[in-house]
This record gives C-alpha cells, sequence and structure tokens, in this order.
C-alpha cells in the first residue's frame, strides 16, 4: 500500500480544480517553476489523518490505536495525539455508517473503495489530470455513487458547487462505467471545523448536472492550455511576460498554490495593497494610523490583510526552500530550531530520580482521561452519559469575516459590561 503522502499528484491535480479555473496561468507557472513541493507541519498532519483512516478503515481498526505511534509523511514524523485519531475516527464512522447503512435513506450491500486513484483522461483534456477520492461507495438500491473527502484542517470549506468535489464525483463516475449511476453525492467530512451544515455535510445532483459542469471544466482546462502556450512564447522577453501576467494570472484563490512564493501577479497585489499603508520611505501613512481608522475603513483593511498575510507567508517558505536547497540568501542565514528538553530515555531518568529519594507518584502523571477517550470506553449508545460532566469553554474571541464564519455573533466585552443585572434588572 502506497502511502497517501507518496502518491504522485496529476498535472491538473482535482485538489487544484478550483485555483486553475479562477487562474488560467497557475498551471503554466507551476509546472515551470518544478517548486520542490514543501510539505507544512499542517499539511503533514492531514497526510497522517489519511493514511491512519485509511489503515483503519482496510483493517477494522480504530483510530485511537495509533495514538502515540508515528506516520511518516513526505517531510515529517508525525505522532499521532488524540486530535488527529479523533478526526480520523469521525470521518471513518462516517464511511463505516455508509455502509452499514444506518446512515439513512440509502441501505444495504454497498460496494466501496478506500483512497481509490482516477484519471479524467478518457475526456481528452490537454494535460493529464486526475485525484484520489478518499472513500467512494456506491449504492445499488437507489444508483447513488458517494465520495467522501476528509479535511483536517480547520479552513472551513464548502460542500455546494465546490469544484474539487465534482472532480472527485466525475472521476468516480469514469472510474466505474460498470456502475448504473444516477445521482452523485459529494461530502466533505471535516471533523475540526464548525459549520452550520454540520462537520460531515454532503451535496447531491444529477449525473446530467455533472456532465454539464463537465463541458465548462474542459474548457477551464482549455484556456490554461492556452496559457501555457502563451507563457512558452512569452518567457526570456520581460514585455511579453508583463502581459502574459496581466492576462492570464487572476489572484484570489492563491492558498496552496505551489507558485504563491514567487508569483509576480501575487506580488503585485500585495504590494499595492501595502502602499496603502505606507509611503515611499516605507513609513506608516499617518491617515492610517489605527487609531484615526473608522469602523468601515477597520473593515476594508481587515479584508485586504489575509491576501497579504498569506502573500508574506509564502515568501518566507520559499526563501526557507530555497536557503535550505543551498542558495546563499544576502544577510540571511539558516539557523537551528531548538525544541523543548525532553528525556533521552525517560524510564531511566525516572529510575534515578527515585534513586535520589523521589516516590513514583513525584515522577509520573496520572492524568485523567478526556472525554474523547470516555466516549470510546462508553461506545456510541451509553456515551451521552457524560454529557452533564462536558463543557466546551469559551476562552476568548477571535475577530473573522462574517463571510467566512456560521456561528452566531458573540457579545463584545463592553455589551457584557452593559448588560443589564438579572437579578436587578438595572
Ligand atoms: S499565486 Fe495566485 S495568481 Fe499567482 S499563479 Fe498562483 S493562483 Fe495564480
Amino acid at each position: 500500500m502506497v502511502d497517501h503522502g507518496e502518491r504522485e499528484h496529476a498535472s491538473w491535480a482535482a485538489s487544484a480544480t478550483a485555483r486553475n479555473v479562477h487562474c488560467p496561468g497557475a498551471l503554466a507557472l507551476a509546472l515551470d517553476a518544478n517548486t520542490p513541493d514543501k510539505e507544512t507541519i499542517h499539511s503533514a498532519r492531514g497526510t497522517a489523518a489519511h493514511q491512519i483512516s485509511e489503515k483503519c478503515l482496510r483493517s477494522g481498526a480504530d483510530a485511537d490505536s495509533f495514538i502515540g505511534k508515528i506516520e511518516k509523511t513526505k517531510s515529517h514524523e508525525i505522532e499521532i495525539d488524540e486530535e488527529l485519531a479523533n478526526s480520523a475516527q469521525e470521518y471513518i464512522d462516517y464511511c463505516r455508517g455508509c455502509l452499514s447503512g444506518y446512515e439513512g435513506e440509502f441501505g444495504g450491500d454497498a460496494i466501496f473503495w478506500i483512497e481509490e486513484k482516477f484519471s479524467l483522461a478518457e475526456l481528452g483534456p490537454p494535460f493529464d489530470a486526475g485525484g484520489t477520492g478518499d472513500f467512494v461507495v456506491y449504492y445499488p438500491v437507489c444508483k447513488v455513487l458517494e465520495v467522501v473527502d476528509l479535511k483536517n484542517g480547520m479552513g472551513v470549506v464548502d460542500v455546494k458547487d465546490n469544484p474539487q468535489l465534482r472532480t472527485y464525483g466525475l472521476g468516480a463516475v469514469l472510474a466505474h462505467p460498470e456502475l448504473d449511476v444516477e445521482t452523485v453525492t459529494v461530502t466533505i467530512a471535516q471533523p475540526r471545523a464548525p459549520h452550520k451544515d454540520g462537520r460531515i455535510r454532503s451535496e447531491t445532483f444529477h449525473v446530467a448536472d455533472l456532465i454539464a459542469w463537465t463541458a465548462d471544466l474542459l474548457k477551464s482546462m482549455h484556456k490554461s492550455k492556452a496559457a501555457m502556450d502563451a507563457y512558452e512564447t512569452a518567457k526570456g522577453n520581460s514585455v511579453l511576460m508583463d502581459e502574459w501576467v496581466a492576462e492570464w494570472l487572476q489572484p484570489g484563490k492563491c492558498t496552496f498554490c505551489p507558485v504563491e512564493g514567487t508569483c509576480p501577479a501575487l506580488r503585485r497585489d500585495a504590494l499595492s495593497v501595502a502602499s496603502v499603508w505606507f509611503d515611499d520611505m516605507n513609513q506608516p501613512r499617518i491617515g492610517n494610523m489605527p487609531n484615526e481608522m473608522s469602523p468601515e475603513k477597520i473593515a476594508e483593511t481587515l479584508d485586504m490583510l489575509p491576501m497579504l498575510e498569506d502573500w508574506v507567508k509564502a515568501v518566507r517558505a520559499y526563501a526557507h526552500t530555497q536557503a535550505e536547497m543551498g542558495t546563499t540568501i544576502p544577510g540571511w542565514q539558516l539557523s537551528e530550531k531548538i525544541g523543548n528538553r525532553r528525556w533521552i530515555d525517560a524510564d531511566v531518568a525516572l529510575v534515578e530520580l527515585m534513586e535520589q529519594g523521589f516516590s513514583e507518584d513525584q515522577v509520573y502523571d496520572r492524568k485523567p482521561i478526556s472525554p474523547a477517550k470516555a466516549d470510546k470506553l462508553l461506545g456510541a449508545k451509553r456515551k451521552a452519559l457524560i454529557e452533564p460532566f462536558v463543557e466546551r469553554p469559551v476562552t476568548g474571541t477571535n475577530l473573522v469575516s462574517e463571510a467566512k464564519t456560521s456561528r452566531p455573533p458573540a457579545p463584545s466585552t463592553a455589551a457584557k459590561y452593559f448588560e443589564p443585572n438579572s437579578e436587578t434588572g438595572e
């Protein structure tokens, strides 16, 4: 079995569909740059969650049996902790539920595939295109093909009209011409991100809608191909390249773009956003000092920040990769990150402490198990027993865009201060 993290990506990967549709030149830049795929700790944790989920679905084990074990990904060794195991388990339970039919309307003898690779070659795309469906299941009774996609991250992903999920749906249909499919359901399992439609949410559409959408997808692919051809002509000519950038690059869906750190269009837009706040001498413009900002001006500024922050992070990551590859960056150097102190061999160290007169209770911590582990002990039928003993404390507030949250607004500290006293009514 090839681990999730080691699987090769197609030129047009399903996971990049939204970006490539929005920004036709992204693929040309990405293929030309051939940037080594730098795996962040977040994507490595996502990969580890996929890997243990796959092992559990194939073996019948539960995710908590991996707690404390190491999963190797492309560039990291991830120790499976409770949070990762819980995230994987919610997805595993959903997939198992699909098979046992207890999720509802679909019923019995479903056929399934785990981490199934697919190709869109049959559609004649101008380059190789495909992806991997995390969990694909066919319900013969109602002729539904479902693709379940595990997302371990916390950035909320919507299921409706999601191009990545539609590509998975399309790929699954093409991979199984033997099936009589009438409707396709795409499901996101995002256990760590609360959403008004639930942490696991689906969209269902008729195969005819998928075919209509496929025509649009192919148009976008051909647009990307035209951008690639124009790129080959423009390369080496700065005037043509400026025109190419203006015509084919469209910032807006740049997160995870492999050329985010070097993209000229994103750099242009990020610097033009920054120039709103800084003058030619790199000094903050007095008129934009925070204490002179109106709420409308603050909102306008906040709306622009994510793009600038993403660009800064991408440039840092790119520069780091270059330095790791041996490029000398004037005035900068690699410096070792030093981790927290830890025992070389905990057993030997604790024996030594006990020989110094400390008791076992002093050198070993006894920790209560978490609610999630208690759920596991009790099983699905009895886990409600612990509800009276469990709370989800509010530890503060975050300021988030209304467009990116499904939670109701929290009261401000000022509003809480002026709340009427429940006893006196004042
Ligand atoms: S960084 Fe953004 S604008 Fe640049 S190529 Fe990637 S998706 Fe397009």
